[in-house]
This record gives C-alpha cells, sequence and structure tokens, in this order.
C-alpha cells in the first residue's frame, strides 16, 4: 500500500502538476486499497459508448467502503475536485468518467460480501456494488440453485452500475426492474458516510439511490431478493408483420397473472429484408433454421416484429407438460404462422445469452466501435405514432445493431425511487443498440439520435430517456418533471457539495 501511494505521489511529482489536490490527497488518504496515476488511468477515460473521453486525476482501487469514504472526504476538503464511481464502464456517454476528477474503480471491491441470507423465511444474497451479474448469476446457482428474479439482458454490469439506473429486462413485466428486487443498500454519501439504508432504515437515501445516476452516494454493498431458480428454459421467437398484433399480444403477456404467461417477455423490430444484422437472419434461433418469407403475408411493410419470450421449466417436470404449457400460451397469440423459432437451454445458457453475441462481436472486430445508443420508455398511449415514424420510416433500414421495444408496467417500479418513467401504466421500452464503425458516421447517429429526441418532444410524447443523458440544468429539469425539486432536494442532503458522478452533468461542483 506504501509503494502505491509513494508511486502515486512520484509520478504526479514527476510529472510536475501543480497539485496541492496530490499531496493533500494522498497526505489524507490511508488506504487499504491502491491509487493508480499516469498511463494507467486510460482506462478510467474510456468507456463501451466511445464517444466521450475525460481524463482523470487519479484512478483508485478501494478495498471496500471505508477507502471510499475517505476518497470522498479528501475530496471534499478540495474546492473542486469530485468522485465518480465507475462500475463496468458500460456507459455510453461519458456517466463514469471525472475529467481531472477521482474515479474509483468499484470492480476492485468485486469479491466483498457474497453471503447468503434469509430475511422472514425469503433467501437474499448480499453483494458488492462493483460485482458484475454475471457473478452473481453463477454464485447463486451454482452454490445454492437460486437466483435473482430481475435481471438485464447482458450481465456483465456491475450491480451498483443498474441500480443506479433501473436494471431491466424481460422479467421486469413480472417483478419490476432491478430497484425492485432489492431490500437494502449500503452506500457511501456524498459526505464521506457510509450508510445502511432500506424502505424503514433511511429511507429517502435507499430510494434517492435507486435509480439516482450516481447522484447521491456509492453503493457499496446490495441486498437482492432470490427465487429458486429453474432448470430449463423454453426460449421462443414469433413474428408479426401488424404492429398493432405485435402490442396487443405482448401487452397481453405482460398483463396476465403470474403462472399464467411466460416468464421472460421481449421484442424486436427488424428489417423486412436480408439483410444479416437487421433483417430476417436476425430471428432465428439456431443454425439449423431459416427465416422462410413466403410466410409473410402480402401486406407486410418495411418492417417486422419479433415477440420473444420463455419459459422456464425443471429437469423433473415432464416433457409433455412442458409442451402443453406453451402450446397453450402461444395458441392465444396471432402471429404469422410458420414463422416460430425455438430452442431449449439451460437457464444459465439463457441468461449469458448476449455474452455469446459479445464474443461472436469480438471476434469480428465490432465489439470495440463505437455505440451511440438511445434508449427510451414510451408510453403506450403513443407508441403507435412512435413506431410509425421513428420505425416504419426514420430506421426502416435498421441501425445496424438491435431494436428493442417491448411493454412494461408502471405498477411494478416504486415512485419512492428517482427513476423518471412516463405518465401510463403501460409504457415500452425502446432501445437502439447501434453498433458503427468509427468515422464520421458516428456523429450522424448521434445526430440521428437527437432528432428522435426532439420529435418526441415536439410531439409532445410521454416519454422519458432511459440512462438519461442530457448537457443542460433544462433538460434535466424536464427530464425529472414533477420529480426535479425532490431530485435537488435529495442532492442537498446527500452530496451538498456536488462531489458525485460529475459525468452526468447535472450539478455543478460547489464548495
Ligand atoms: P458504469 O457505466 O460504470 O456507471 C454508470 C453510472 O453509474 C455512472 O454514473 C457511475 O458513476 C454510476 N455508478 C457505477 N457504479 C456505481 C455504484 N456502485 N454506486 C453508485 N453509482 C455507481 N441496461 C438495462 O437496464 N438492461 C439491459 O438489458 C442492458 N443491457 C446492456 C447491454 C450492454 C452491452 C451495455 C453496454 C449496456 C446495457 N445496459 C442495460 C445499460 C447498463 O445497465 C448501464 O449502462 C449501466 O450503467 C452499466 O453498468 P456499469 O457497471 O458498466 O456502470
Amino acid at each position: 500500500m506504501i509503494a502505491c501511494l509513494e508511486r502515486f505521489v512520484h509520478e504526479n511529482e514527476a510529472e510536475s502538476k501543480p497539485d496541492d489536490d496530490v499531496s493533500s490527497i494522498s497526505n489524507s488518504l490511508d488506504l487499504q486499497g491502491c491509487i493508480e496515476t499516469g498511463g494507467i488511468t486510460a482506462v478510467a477515460a474510456k468507456d463501451f459508448g466511445g464517444l466521450y473521453s475525460v481524463k482523470p486525476l487519479a484512478l483508485i482501487k478501494p478495498s471496500g467502503a471505508e477507502d471510499i469514504a475517505r476518497v470522498v472526504k479528501a475530496a471534499s476538503r478540495t474546492s473542486h475536485l469530485t468522485v465518480a464511481a465507475r462500475g463496468n464502464g458500460h456507459s455510453i456517454n461519458g456517466q463514469a468518467m471525472a475529467g481531472g476528477g477521482l474515479v474509483i474503480d468499484m470492480r476492485s471491491t468485486k469479491e466483498n460480501h457474497f453471503k447468503f441470507l434469509k430475511v422472514n423465511g425469503s433467501p437474499y444474497i448480499d453483494v458488492s456494488g462493483g460485482a458484475l451479474w454475471e457473478d452473481v448469476l453463477k454464485q447463486c446457482v451454482s452454490g445454492f440453485g437460486l437466483a435473482p428474479r430481475s435481471w438485464t439482458d447482458y450481465l456483465s454490469l456491475t450491480v451498483g452500475g443498474t441500480l443506479s439506473n433501473a436494471g431491466v429486462s424481460g422479467q421486469a413485466f413480472r417483478y419490476g426492474p432491478q430497484t425492485s428486487n432489492v431490500s437494502e443498500l449500503e452506500v457511501v454519501t456524498g459526505k464521506g458516510e457510509i450508510t445502511v439504508c432500506s424502505e424503514t432504515q433511511n429511507p429517502e437515501l435507499f430510494f434517492g439511490a435507486l435509480g439516482g445516476l450516481g447522484q447521491f452516494g456509492i453503493i457499496t454493498r446490495a441486498r437482492v431478493k432470490l427465487q429458486q431458480a429453474p432448470d430449463m428454459v423454453r426460449w421462443i421467437r414469433v413474428v408479426y408483420s401488424e404492429f398493432e398484433d405485435y402490442t396487443r399480444d405482448a401487452e397481453f403477456l405482460v398483463t396476465q397473472k403470474q403462472g399464467e404467461s411466460f416468464d421472460y417477455v421481449e421484442g424486436f423490430v427488424f428489417a423486412n429484408n436480408d439483410d444479416p444484422v437487421n433483417g430476417w437472419p436476425s430471428v432465428p434461433l439456431d443454425q439449423d433454421h431459416d427465416f422462410d418469407p413466403t410466410h409473410l403475408p402480402r401486406t407486410a411493410g418495411s418492417v417486422l416484429y419479433c415477440l420473444e419470450v420463455a419459459f422456464h421449466y425443471r429437469n423433473s417436470d415432464h416433457p409433455s407438460t412442458v409442451d402443453t404449457a406453451v402450446s397453450r400460451l402461444l395458441g392465444r397469440l396471432g402471429f404469422v404462422e410458420g414463422l416460430k423459432f425455438q430452442v431449449d437451454v439451460s437457464y444459465m445458457e439463457f441468461l449469458l445469452r448476449v455474452k455469446r453475441a459479445e464474443e461472436h462481436a469480438k471476434a469480428n472486430g465490432i465489439w470495440d466501435n463505437p455505440h451511440p445508443w438511445l434508449n427510451l420508455f414510451v408510453s403506450k398511449s403513443d407508441i403507435v405514432e412512435f413506431d410509425r415514424t421513428v420505425f416504419k420510416t426514420m430506421l426502416k433500414d435498421g441501425i445496424g445493431g438491435p431494436m428493442l421495444i417491448y411493454p412494461l408496467l408502471r405498477s411494478k417500479w416504486d415512485s419512492r425511487t428517482s427513476v423518471a418513467l412516463p405518465e401510463g401504466e403501460i409504457f415500452y421500452i425502446v432501445a437502439l443498440l447501434r453498433f458503427v464503425p468509427k468515422g464520421p458516421s458516428v456523429e450522424k447517429l448521434v445526430a440521428q439520435n437527437q432528432e428522435i429526441v426532439q420529435w418526441c418532444i415536439k410531439k409532445g410524447l410521454d416519454f422519458k430517456l432511459y440512462l438519461p443523458h442530457y448537457q443542460s440544468k433544462e433538460d434535466w429539469k424536464r427530464h425529472f418533471g414533477n420529480q426535479w425539486t425532490r431530485f435537488v432536494e435529495r442532492k442537498a442532503s446527500f452530496d451538498p457539495m456536488a462531489i458525485l458522478a460529475p459525468g452526468q452533468k447535472i450539478f455543478k461542483r460547489n464548495h
């Protein structure tokens, strides 16, 4: 540790930075973990988006909450230093960066906690805010046959990173987002205080931190609700040519009682052509089946819709029981006959499905391309108009990556959290997950995202950005709407000097 600190001071002296910061911080910190400066901090100036880059003063690898509290307190003793927790850096717009500030690498705390417990007879696991969801999955399933209830599609994301946003996937219609599936957090506030919070203990901090974009504290531990894990998943895709049919069936499935629907409901838009990324080949679930467009009705337009569902079962379930239950559910749906695809996979394989896509994309060299992504929540009341203008017109040729669209239920979200949602009970998540080669097209696509958002505003759509990204306070105010005052009050209570998560560009550091 002393070696680490010496290197820290030494490197900064060698670069002859004018830094009171460096010396005052290194004097006041007595970390169990480590501080890095110089070239090694480059990772903290990058994220998955590949659109922004700002250099930190230092990258801190804490050993736990005490180290993080010391860093935040040290920053508060300066007039200008900020602190950003970096989960796995899978943000798009520099949200986990701190220009000239201190970036905390939460991954260095990934092994902390990992403790199973029962609360009132129900199973939970305590995990670090820096743990990856894929590691939580593996520990829970292999150790205890248990699993969290609500997921994201991709699991190389940290617990603290997704809880600071929401954490949404095809289970959220039933269990709510990940923020609805934790009962307790340990948080280091912007005052450097380590605070345990829950619905009954420091509730304002608990609900503030959930979906709080890292503004009120750094989540160092989360208590995640578990349930029995299934062994197997029947994973099914069916195709629609009409948006109205697609939304009717998707909404039907997400509003059925548990036991009377699928366990996972998602869906995506794809181009009605043979484009390998955005067209027909994006639908089949294995190599053995092709998409046969002759099944499509003549009326099919430029884009089609794929409903993706999954049914959980156990190895002990009789195959005919599974077949009957699945057929009964599919029988209620009006998809295009002949365009149904299904595979049976283990529960782990299903949840790690995007990891396989990542491996392919890495092998093809496209994983590290820039990702000008746009995520929105659009109310059911406006989704037909959104489809008509955005999918059927602006994006009819695809975007070089998935275009997700599936319904969620507002009543499964806790309105006390900091997440901003549209008004209606049913709203759709729309995710434009672009993979584009480096070059001038990136700017054009960022501009197209802007155009979509501006169109939504101009048309007065009931919508919110998910993983929001705005530059001006006015935009943030509009985003939070009538929750803005609460958001500002929470900031004043828990991070009055606006030290935390400067990359979100909501508040300016003050003293
Ligand atoms: P980072 O990018 O490192 O951080 C994000 C923000 O949270 C920053 O402001 C950071 O300061 C703050 N933060 C990080 N850790 C903490 C902490 N412990 N305490 C407080 N604040 C913290 N989202 C979904 O909901 N569903 C999906 O299916 C989904 N799939 C995705 C797939 C891919 C390939 C990618 C790149 C992203 C996906 N996301 C999805 C979005 C993802 O949930 C967010 O980008 C999330 O913030 C990434 O987590 P991270 O650990 O990389 O966080």
